[in-house]
């Protein structure tokens, strides 16, 4: 069959799906649950668009940051939900009301992320990282297409998206602003659904309303906590002993182009680049703003700069400059790609063969036990004093 770039490093944005005017691509799960094009050769005339415009084919324009701020919303019911600071969601606002559209990720039904437009009343189902790939389904088709009635458009994603839709725009746009996230990797949408149908039968859960792994709640960041339909958590684990989210974290159900990625450089290929500012030093801001997770906000282009002009205008939210070479010096996604773990190996052997549940089990779940007894035997040492 033939490829349109080298699969190992083909990241699924779905441009090259969303390009061809013959409809002869269809994204497909491959072995390992990752979406991958398929090319019908019934229907390909051969006209080679979808591989020129990949951004795999081609090297990316990147931008070295001018300036770099911790950033954060001020109101805790506003950024409650919300990963960091809540600067996505403030971008987007920022847009939605000046009459601009804005694209970002929220669940479809089944948990499974997708791109779609946001709305002023949609807009809370954007908020939080979802640690799971999002699919880009026709959303680029609908960006060009309002890009072009000359409306402002906001395209929030992982940087290897926004690459997607730069190579299926084809040209820039006056009009388009984009965000990019510091991004350590994707699992695909496959694992999330095995380990949500592994946790609904072992404890009963009926009603699942949604999924969560941030929050400015301290017992729900950083964990895998699952929501009923009048918001109320009915199971929550800390990543440290849930294989879903210990296997993102520890590099071992990522997407293989995840391994490989060439976003993993403090060089952004977006306007604006917004991350955790977790070396921010907490103890200035007033403790009656509640826990507070700092959002890192890179400003790559004058376009960016202009935005965050904007937002900082806006009372409702802090900005306090930082350098940005000691501020982002080390921090592992914008340094290198996620490296392969021994324990990505056995996944990735198990789950074709097997089922999530045993591939995940066998490769995790000693991690998490030898963790456990490390833990506990730390505690029985300073008990005995020895
Ligand atoms: C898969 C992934 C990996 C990340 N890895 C790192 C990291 O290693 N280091 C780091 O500093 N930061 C990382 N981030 C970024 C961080 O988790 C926050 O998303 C970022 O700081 C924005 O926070 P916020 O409070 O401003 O966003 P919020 O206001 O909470 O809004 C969340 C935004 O994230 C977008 N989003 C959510 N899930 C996805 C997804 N699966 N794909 C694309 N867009 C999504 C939403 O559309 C929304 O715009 C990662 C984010 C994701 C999604
Ligand atoms: S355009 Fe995107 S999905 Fe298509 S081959 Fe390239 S990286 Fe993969
Ligand atoms: S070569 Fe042209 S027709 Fe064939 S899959 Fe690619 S874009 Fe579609
Ligand atoms: S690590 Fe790179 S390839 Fe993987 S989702 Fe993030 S930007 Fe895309």
């Amino acid at each position: 069959m033939k490829e349109i770039c080298d699969k190992k490093r083909c990241s699924g944005c779905g441009a090259c799906r969303q390009v061809c005017v013959q409809g002869a691509i269809t994204m497909k799960e491959d072995r390992l649950g990752c979406l991958h094009p398929v090319i019908d050769s019934g229907r390909c005339t051969g006209c080679g668009l979808c591989s020129s415009i990949c951004p795999v084919n081609n090297p990316p324009v990147f931008q070295e940051p001018q300036e770099c701020f911790a950033a954060w919303v001020n109101n805790f019911e506003e950024r409650k939900d919300c990963a960091s600071g809540g600067i996505a969601t403030s971008l987007t606002k920022l847009f939605l009301e000046n009459g601009g559209s804005a694209y970002g990720t929220r669940y479809s039904e089944g948990f499974t992320p997708v791109i779609d437009r946001i709305t002023t009343s949609t807009i809370n189902l954007y908020k939080g990282s979802k640690y799971v790939q999002s699919v880009t389904g026709d959303a680029f088709v609908r960006i060009k297409a309002e890009l072009q009635e000359g409306r402002q458009v906001l395209f929030i994603g992982t940087p290897c998206q926004v690459a997607g839709l730069y190579g299926f725009l084809h040209k820039p746009y006056d009009n388009l602003t984009t965000c990019d996230l510091v991004c350590h990797g994707v699992c695909p949408p496959a694992y999330l659904h095995g380990e949500l149908a592994i946790q609904r039968k072992k404890h009963l859960l009926l009603d699942i309303s949604d999924v969560k792994f941030r929050s400015q709640e301290p017992q729900y960041n950083y964990a895998l906590s699952l929501w009923d339909e009048k918001g109320r958590p009915v199971w929550c684990r800390n990543e440290s002993r849930q294989p879903y989210f210990r296997g993102f974290l520890a590099n071992t159900t990522l997407r293989e182009s995840c391994h490989h990625c060439q976003y993993a450089t403090l060089r952004r290929i977006a306007d604006i680049s917004l991350g955790d500012d977790t070396a921010f030093d907490k103890s200035a801001i007033d403790p009656s703003a509640g826990n507070v997770n700092v959002s890192l906000v890179l400003v790559n282009t004058g376009k960016g700069r202009a935005l965050i002009d904007k937002l900082a205008e806006d009372t409702g939210t802090t900005f306090v400059q930082r350098d940005t070479v000691t501020e982002t010096a080390g921090v592992p996604s914008l340094t290198a790609p996620a490296p392969r773990s021994f324990r990505s190996r056995v996944f990735r052997f198990l789950y074709p063969l097997t089922s999530y549940r045993i591939a995940s089990r066998a490769a995790i779940c000693p991690q998490i036990w030898y963790k456990k007894l490390h833990h506990a035997g730390h505690i029985l040492r300073k008990k005995l004093h020895i």
